[in-house]
């Protein structure tokens, strides 16, 4: 498979717009894309690769004095599959070049400061892929619907997050966000699974039932974000999740089109080669 076998481009199907609905929203949907399974996970392998190579040539662009990386934000309930994006999707590349950070509930010190303190610390070195597993959103998703400040301080937070985004273009970092997009229903079955086999026990959390029966809550948090937070310069994607191989295609091939769209050229030797050449073959 070489030519592009998207029927449309999934940045452009996949882009939370302005009038972007999550109420009717197909997660069991594959937008863009009308070939099956075994066809996507060819694409997947081919993108991959491209991945791969690109992701080695930020790298290098690091090592030679860049500044420049690429910010990964994955957000979605429970079983959505934020887990098998970060083995799937960015296990293809060099590890040496990921910086990973998830998170979970904030600890003492982290509340005492600012919520986006310990994002900030997690934020991607220079020539690296960064990935949140989990994010700043939390602090206008879990703290919304939880009331876990007052509706006037999470209120203000949208603005705030569109501003720190902004700083972080700004600054060479370009931000993919992933809003991935499971169904209630199989959302049961993959929580029934967790339970049906021991070597996924340690998935299973008791409290994910009771966000589980909070779902149109998180909906309509999700609508706000998507609503408040899907700016020109760092747009949310929403993936539908229900068909894994569909979600880990779609997020590969927006990761490539950000690396594609750097523009990114290996480095220049900063020695003489064809003089380290002689000196070589002289040795
Ligand atoms: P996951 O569900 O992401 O696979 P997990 O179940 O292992 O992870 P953790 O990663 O330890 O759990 O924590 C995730 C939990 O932390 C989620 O319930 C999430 O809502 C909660 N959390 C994350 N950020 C915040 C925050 N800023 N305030 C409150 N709770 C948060």
């Amino acid at each position: 498979m070489s030519k592009n076998p998207w029927d449309r481009s999934p940045l452009e199907v996949l882009r939370a717009g302005p009038e972007f609905d999550l109420a009717s929203f197909d997660p069991s949907s594959t937008p863009g894309w009308s070939d099956d399974k075994d066809d996507g996970t060819e694409r997947m392998a081919e993108q991959g690769a491209r991945l791969a190579d690109l992701q080695e040539m930020l790298f290098a662009e690091g090592r030679s004095g860049g500044t420049r990386s690429v910010l990964l934000v994955l957000q979605g309930m429970d079983t959505a599959g934020k887990g098998g994006i970060v083995r799937h999707v960015v296990g293809m590349v060099d590890p040496q070049g990921v910086d990973h950070a998830s998170f979970g509930k904030p600890t003492k010190e982290e509340l005492a400061h600012h919520y986006l303190w310990r994002i900030r610390k997690a934020l991607p070195a220079p020539g690296r892929l960064g990935v949140f597993d989990r994010s700043h959103y939390e602090d206008v998703l879990v703290v919304r619907v939880e009331n876990l400040v007052p509706p006037d301080v999470w209120g203000g937070r949208y603005d705030e997050i569109n501003d720190f985004e902004a700083e972080l273009v700004a600054s060479g970092t370009s931000v993919v966000k992933v809003a991935l997009m499971v169904s209630p229903d199989e959302q049961r079955a993959r929580l029934r699974e967790r339970l049906e086999r021991p070597d996924k026990h340690w998935k299973y959390n008791p409290a994910d039932l009771d966000v589980r029966a909070k779902w149109p809550a998180y909906r309509e948090a999700y609508q706000a974000v998507l609503d408040r937070t899907s700016t020109e310069i760092a747009p949310w994607y929403v993936v539908p999740a229900d068909r894994k191989w569909y979600a880990r295609m779609a997020v590969t091939e927006l990761l490539v089109d950000a690396f594609e769209r750097l523009g990114l050229r290996w480095p220049l030797a900063d020695f003489d080669v064809d003089a380290e050449m002689a000196r070589l073959d002289a040795s």
